[in-house]
């Protein structure tokens, strides 16, 4: 008989079951009932207004070979024994939009498949949950914030959405620009942390749009230039700079909604296994390292919902249209099929769910737990997170 061939819907949910069977043997997680009836936690107004939600993205996503099945295990502890346990575990999270990055993140935030061109700073075309946010609960500029790499990511923070209108978005830091501006005429080199886009290399994102620039960042992260330029010295990549910021901004800004978005793993294009491998052990290290930030830091220990995904897969060993970990070009189920853990405030621990949800169910998901209304949005709430 010949072998039958799988769809890509049938991949996609083996893929979501063995990534399942993988956290239930490694990190000893439940399966989660399909539908749960209320949630175990009362959360009543004033815990609402007070709760902080902090989104890392991972802007190029690895497979599970490197992460989640046995023998990737090794690269992800912390993700996988620290993490994980305390989370709600979603093991099968689709993207059905384009697989660039820019236009991904943009869809993560307006919970909308974007079309924008991916190479191009433009600003989404839905309103963004920062700007739903904004508007729906009175906050003030200083209460979202996005931190970003600078590949057209300085538009990410407001739509052009005429329903909503300049200034109602979020405030973006590009530690790379910063960085950029900082070091012109430095004798130190700083050009391992200012590598950006690996996919198109000569690309060079327009700078405006908002941004936060180097004259700022005294007044808002009270970090003057020169020891900004010293301590980037002393860390090893863009994201680590980047969570450097981030974690400057939990403390002076104390934003409710804080977005970040690493890129360090999408160097997986240049082809060289071993910086992928690295990337990923840095990236389960800094998360760690934020999720320790949450717990120390008084705005935010007790109240924090912390979500961590990548925008999307990347292509499977066996097709010949892709070069397996290195690029996400076919849009097979393999780069289409990630995952997404949420952990903290309100919600339920140590719990597999492999239901499929979508990259477009994130904005829904943050409007139901914050109480604002996303109404362009074309995901649902998530409600195994309610
Ligand atoms: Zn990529």
């Amino acid at each position: 008989m010949p072998a039958t061939r799988l769809t890509g819907e049938e991949i996609a949910r083996q893929l979501g079951r063995s990534r399942r069977d993988f956290l239930r043997g490694a990190a000893g997680l439940a399966l989660g009932s399909a539908l749960t009836s209320g949630s175990p936690f009362v959360y009543g107004q004033k815990a609402a207004r007070q709760r902080k939600v902090i989104v890392v993205t991972f802007g190029g996503g690895a497979r599970d070979q490197e992460t989640f099945a046995p023998e990737g295990q090794g690269n992800i502890p912390h993700l996988l024994q620290e993490l994980a346990p305390q989370s709600s575990f979603f093991t099968h999270m689709q993207n059905q939009g384009i697989l660039g990055h820019y236009v991904a993140t943009a869809s993560l935030a307006t919970g909308v498949y974007e079309t924008l061109n991916n190479f191009s700073a433009v600003p989404p075309e839905h309103p963004t949950v920062f700007e739903y946010f904004r508007r729906d609960l009175n906050r003030p500029l200083s209460n979202a914030w996005v931190v970003a790499p600078s590949n057209g990511f300085n538009r990410i923070g407001e739509s052009d959405s005429k329903l909503y209108g300049p200034g109602m978005g979020a405030r973006v830091i590009l530690p790379k620009h910063l960085l950029t501006a900082a070091s012109s005429g430095s004798l130190v080199d700083y050009s391992h942390l200012l590598r950006d886009n690996y996919e198109t290399p000569l690309y060079t994102p327009q700078i405006g749009g908002g941004e936060v620039e180097l004259a700022q960042l005294d007044r808002i992260l009270k970090l003057s230039v020169s020891d900004f330029m010293a301590h980037a010295r002393t860390v090893s990549s863009p994201d680590e700079l980047s969570m450097y910021i981030a974690k400057r901004l939990m403390r002076e800004e104390s934003p409710s909604l804080l977005w970040i978005t690493m890129h360090d793993i999408d160097i997986a294009h240049s082809g060289a296994y071993s910086l992928y491998l690295e990337a990923i052990q840095r990236t389960d290290r800094l998360c760690a390292e934020l999720w320790r930030a949450v717990q120390s830091e008084p705005e935010y220990a007790g109240r924090t919902t912390l979500f961590v995904l990548p925008d999307f897969g990347r292509d499977a060993d066996a097709d010949a249209g892709g070069n397996g970990f290195q690029h996400h070009r076919t849009g097979d189920a393999a780069s289409r099929t990630t995952w997404m853990m949420a952990l903290g405030a309100g919600v339920r621990e140590g719990v597999v769910y492999d239901r499929p949800v979508q990259s477009i169910d994130l904005v829904p998901t943050l409007g139901a737990m914050m109480g604002f209304s996303p109404r362009l949005s074309q995901g649902r709430p998530i409600g195994e997170l309610l």
